[in-house]
């Protein structure tokens, strides 16, 4: 079929339903939208009560697909995003049934501003039955984060101390590939931490650009906590890989259809320029040091959010344990993961962790992580995404970020195990568990003694937690199930468990002494602070 004749049969599908019921329109005429076509199924008007009269309208909606990918064309392309306009749709009854994607309890809003789910009953997977209360709604896959809202949260950012923008490139139609330089350049960057963080790779994802918004958020905040990790951490953000995507609304390519996630180990003459822009800065600013943490961030249909955990057989077993207990940390204080939530995949150089991996080795921890549209920990009678909580997820991953690295700021103390320990304990050198640090000690006999000591922590009253090393599980499957019974694996907690509270009646010295059971992991504790956080 030629151009002309796809047009016109285009044309044909958006205009049959309007012609059908002359009331109901759809469009994505918006930035960032993504609508393929609606074509009606069906209509009726029902009598549902003496003198309610109330129209039933049933739609097929056809996703909007990206283009055809020229680098890989065994690679079939997606529909993953909507995000389209109806009209004329007050007091109607509206079944859609979206041909190509859909989650359930889908987002939507009355004003293209404020987004909620729908409720269950209302929107299984891929299909809307729903009595609408005003004439204009939008659907989305979820709340849209559009490239004018990232160009207004960039100009919040750099308004503030200790953040830079730098543009490394320019995208395919010619938008700046804008990279966050956040880190308190009164302090040498040797003495720094370095931390590279990306994401919208895939730009129907929007949830996980809320997770990195969450992270800037608190790391440039006005805060004791934040300016102290400023003075620790060199951070490079690039909240927008795939700035054409998102602003053409597609859903897992760049403006000519490559998926650039799978790019990472191209030659430059066979990928695209974004890939090139990005790889050209991570080989610039790993030439003098590597990066200690690497993140990915993207979004998943699955009704939880998750992390890839690259196996040990295709890495190390000791990198295996350092993603157990990184992931541990960051479910710790945190509502919208558990460590049974873990995906496990093989290391692979097409991605950017594998990039990482065949140039660094076990310096650099890179990982993805996946946000949800959805409910977390596939639990729908519990906790559902929305904005704000995915804002404290990334907060969260920021602070694990912290712990990670063995830092303390105000209101946060940590403390490492000792170096040296008295009688009652072996060094543990095992890959099995998870635990911080280089090595962890193990008791060999009940009520062996560890002490942990503080040079100077200010006088308050504080929560105290124990890190808690749990199995670091490598499954062959994807996830965590056994491929025998299917049942799932627990890997038990692995992270901050409380332990009590403590007094520290003066500013000054801290010590705190516990007894361990036999075959326990001594290892950090963590101190925060529950009278006032910003001393
Ligand atoms: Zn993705």
């Amino acid at each position: 079929m030629n151009r002309f004749c796809q047009s016109l049969l285009m044309l044909a599908c958006l205009l049959l339903p309007c012609l059908a019921s002359a009331q109901v329109r759809f469009d994505g005429n918006f930035e960032g939208s993504a609508f393929g076509s609606a074509e009606l199924l069906d209509s009726a008007r029902l009598v549902v009560a003496p003198g309610d009269t109330v129209e039933h309208l049933s739609f097929l909606i056809n996703g909007k697909y990206d283009p055809d990918n020229p680098i890989d064309t065994t690679l079939e392309p997606s529909a993953n995003w909507y995000y389209f306009r109806m009209t004329g749709v007050k007091g109607k009854q509206i079944y859609l049934t979206q041909k190509d994607n859909g989650v359930a309890r889908t987002s939507y809003s009355y004003d293209g501003k404020n987004w909620d789910h729908l409720p269950l009953a209302e929107s299984q997977r891929r299909r809307i039955d729903k009595r609408f209360t005003r004439d204009t709604v939008y659907i989305a896959l979820y709340t849209p984060y559009t490239y004018s809202y990232h160009q207004e949260r960039l100009k919040t950012w750099c308004a503030r101390p200790d953040v830079t923008l730098d543009t490394i490139g320019f995208s395919h139609e010619g938008r700046p590939l804008q990279l966050l330089h956040i880190t308190d350049p009164t302090v040498p960057a040797e003495k720094k931490a370095r931390i590279w963080i990306h994401g919208r790779i895939h730009p129907s994802e929007s949830p996980g650009s809320y997770l990195v918004d969450g992270l800037v958020e608190s790391l440039t905040g006005d805060t004791p906590q934040a300016r102290a990790l400023r003075q620790q951490i060199d951070a490079y953000i690039l909240p927008f890989a795939n700035p054409d995507g998102v602003a053409n609304g597609l859903s897992r390519s760049n403006a000519i259809g490559v998926n650039q996630e799978i790019n990472f180990g191209r030659s430059d003459d066979s990928t695209v320029v974004e890939v090139k822009a990005i790889k050209r800065k991570l080989a610039e600013l790993t030439r003098e040091r590597p990066f200690d943490i690497v993140l990915n961030s993207h979004s998943q249909l699955a009704e939880s959010a998750t992390f890839w955990m690259h196996r040990g057989r295709t890495t190390t077993p000791s990198y295996f344990r350092k993603l157990w207990t990184f992931t541990g940390l960051v479910c710790s204080f945190n509502p919208c993961i558990r460590p049974e939530d873990m995906n496990f995949s093989d290391m692979a150089p097409r991605y950017v962790e594998g990039w990482m991996w065949d140039h660094f080795g076990e310096k650099t921890l890179a990982l993805t992580i996946e946000t949800t549209y959805n409910c977390y920990s596939f639990d729908r009678d519990g906790l559902w995404t929305d904005n704000d909580n995915i804002r404290l997820f990334g907060e969260r991953t920021l602070e694990a970020i912290a712990e990670y690295l063995g830092f303390s700021v105000p209101g946060r103390y940590l403390i490492e195990t000792p170096a040296r320990m008295k009688a009652g304990w072996e060094p543990y050198r095992g890959n099995d568990r998870s635990f911080l640090g280089a090595e962890a000690w193990k008791a060999t006999r009940d009520g062996a003694k560890v002490t942990y000591q503080l040079g100077h922590l200010p006088a308050g009253h504080y929560a105290l937690y124990r890190f808690v090393a749990g199995d670091c599980v490598e499954p062959d499957r994807y996830d965590l199930r056994d491929p025998k019974t299917g049942d799932w694996i627990d890997p038990g907690v692995h992270g901050w468990v409380y332990e009590g509270t403590v007094v520290q009646a003066h500013d000054g010295r801290f010590h705190y002494t516990r007894k361990a059971a036999a075959g326990e992991l001594a290892d950090a504790v963590l101190l925060i602070r529950c009278d006032t956080s910003d001393k």
